[in-house]
C-alpha cells in the first residue's frame, strides 16, 4: 500500500520513538541487568512520548519489547533472565503514534564477546543494510531477500526461513511479507510511499528453528548463536528513507 505524505509523517514520528527505545535500552545493556529492566526502560520511553505499544497484548504478548539472548532468534519475553558477560542479546521494539506503527530491532554484545559473535553481529547488520539498499522505486521487492541472503551466506551463516519482514502502516504486520532469502519469484514492484520492516535473522549454524513451551520464544534448532537487526523504511523519490533512526 502507498502512504500519503501525512501518513509518512506519522510513521516518521513513530520511528523516532522506536529509535529512542533502542538508544535507552542499548545504553543499559550490561552484565547483571535483567531483560525485565530493559522492558521497563522501553515502556518509559513510550509513556514519555505519548506513544502506544504495538507489542503489548499482540496475540497476548506480555511486554513492550522482545528480548532474545544467544541462541534465541526472536520473540523472547522480557523477565528474570540476567544478562551475562559474553552474551549477545537481540532487542525488538515497536511504537504507535496516531495509529501509525514503527518496528525495529538490534542485537548487541554484553561486555566482552567472542570474535564469532562479533562477526555475526556485523554480518547481520550489514545484511540488513544490503536489503535496505534494494528499497528503490521500480525494483522488485524480493530483491531485498536476495541481497540479505547473499551477505549472510557469503559469511558462512544462514538466514531463518520461518520468520520474515513485512509491510507496515496502520498495523504492525501488513502484506506483503518480505523474506530474507530468494523465494523463487521477484515479488511486487516497489513504488514510492510503500513502507516495509526489513528484518534479517541470521544464525551461525543452520536455519532451522523451534519454539519454547511459552508459545513465543523462537530458538535455533542446533543452539547456534542468532542475531536480528530490523528497521522501518519508506520507498521515497530520493531512495530508501529509514524511519527508525535517531
Ligand atoms: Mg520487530
Ligand atoms: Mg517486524
Amino acid at each position: 500500500m502507498r502512504r500519503s505524505s501525512d501518513e509518512l509523517n506519522k510513521m516518521r514520528k513513530a520511528g523516532k520513538v522506536v529509535a529512542e527505545m533502542h538508544e535507552v535500552t542499548r545504553a543499559a545493556i550490561a552484565p547483571g541487568v535483567t531483560t525485565a529492566h530493559l522492558n521497563e526502560l522501553a515502556a518509559q520511553v513510550l509513556e514519555r512520548r505519548g506513544a502506544r505499544s504495538n507489542f503489548l497484548g499482540y496475540h497476548g504478548f506480555p511486554a513492550v519489547i522482545c528480548t532474545s539472548p544467544n541462541d534465541m532468534i526472536v520473540h523472547g519475553i522480557p523477565g528474570e533472565y540476567v544478562l551475562q558477560e559474553g552474551d549477545i542479546i537481540s532487542v525488538d521494539c515497536g511504537a504507535i503514534i496516531e495509529g501509525y506503527h514503527g518496528d525495529a530491532a538490534y542485537s548487541a554484545g554484553v561486555g566482552e564477546i567472542s570474535a564469532l559473535a562479533t562477526r555475526l553481529l556485523q554480518v547481520t547488520e550489514r545484511s540488513l543494510w544490503a536489503g535496505i539498499d534494494q528499497l528503490v522505486a521500480g525494483t522488485r521487492l524480493h530483491e531485498v531477500g536476495r541481497a540479505v541472503q547473499d551477505v549472510a551466506e557469503a559469511a558462512g551463516f544462514s538466514v531463518v526461513r520461518e520468520y520474515v519482514g513485512h509491510a507496515i502502516g496502520t498495523a504492525m504486520h501488513e502484506s506483503p511479507q518480505v523474506p530474507n532469502y530468494w523465494p523463487g519469484s521477484p515479488g511486487p514492484t516497489l513504488k514510492t510511499g510503500m513502507v516495509f520492516a526489513i528484518e534479517p535473522m541470521v544464525n551461525v549454524g543452520g536455519p532451522d528453528t523451534y519454539m519454547l513451551d511459552d508459545g513465543w520464544s523462537v530458538l535455533t534448532s542446533d543452539h547456534s548463536l542468532s542475531a536480528h537487526f530490523e528497521h522501518t523504511i519508506a520507498v521515497t523519490e530520493n531512495g530508501p528513507e529509514v524511519f527508525t533512526v535517531a
